[in-house]
């Protein structure tokens, strides 16, 4: 039976901890890929160019829309992000399941886009734990902190858009949350039409 990929949207507060679970759960199963992100942002501290992002400049961000090289873009805190377009689409042809780790705009885009897209959204297990860790991961000025936590508290309102959400408090638990999600909703009748329609035929030819 072929395995078709989907797209699973992941979205979350800054700090939530999405880029912990997703580089744990890619590293655990094989079955996901990881789609790079094109950002106008700087790098950060260990951040390398083509691993975490694809880095750059406003107007090569700019040819990449003029170009249709994105299947989403978004402004967040004062750059742009955005999805390129061939790495998912080879990805799902060839039945790997892509993950996207995007804020909600982008994820809203996607999901009008790709029918079958399934998103989740990264809780943390409280707004103070939220700030612990957002300011414990030292990538980021107090300005900037402030700013996120402001988007947070925006993002806060849109959470029932998303298909589910996972609680990241124990990591590993999140991780197996986010696996257990993916391989349920690979089991529904409706993504596995051809499957039901070949048993169901040879149910027939066995007993006409
Ligand atoms: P996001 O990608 O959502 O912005 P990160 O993955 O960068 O968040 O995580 C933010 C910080 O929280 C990092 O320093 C990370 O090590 C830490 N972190 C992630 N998950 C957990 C967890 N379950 N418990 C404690 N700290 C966590
Ligand atoms: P960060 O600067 O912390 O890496 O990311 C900031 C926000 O941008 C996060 O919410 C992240 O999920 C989101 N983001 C990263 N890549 C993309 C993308 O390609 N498209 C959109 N819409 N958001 C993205």
């Amino acid at each position: 039976m072929k395995r078709k990929g989907i797209i699973i949207v992941v979205s979350g507060f800054s700090g939530a901890g999405k880029g912990t679970i997703m580089k744990a759960l890619t590293a655990r199963y094989d079955q996901y890929a990881l789609s790079i992100s094109a950002t106008t942002r700087d790098p950060r501290p260990g951040e390398v160019n083509g691993r975490e992002y694809f880095f750059v400049s406003n107007e090569e961000f700019e040819k990449l829309i003029e170009e249709d090289g994105l299947i989403e873009h978004a402004g967040y805190v004062n750059h742009y992000y955005g999805t390129p377009r061939k790495f998912v689409e080879d990805k799902l042809n060839a039945g790997i399941d892509v993950i996207l780790e995007i804020e909600i705009q982008g994820a809203l885009q996607v999901k009008e886009q790709y029918k079958d897209a399934i998103s989740l959204f990264v809780m943390p297990p409280s707004a103070q734990e939220l700030e612990k860790r957002l300011r414990g991961r030292g990538t980021e000025s107090e300005e900037v902190i402030a700013q996120r936590l402001k988007r947070a508290c925006e993002e806060a309102s849109e959470v029932e858009k998303y298909d589910f959400i996972v609680v990241n408090d124990n990591l590993d638990e999140a991780v197996e949350r986010v696996h257990g999600i993916i391989s349920a909703v690979h089991g529904t009748p409706d993504r596995n039409k051809e499957f039901i329609e070949d048993v169901r035929n040879q149910l027939f030819d066995l007993t006409k």
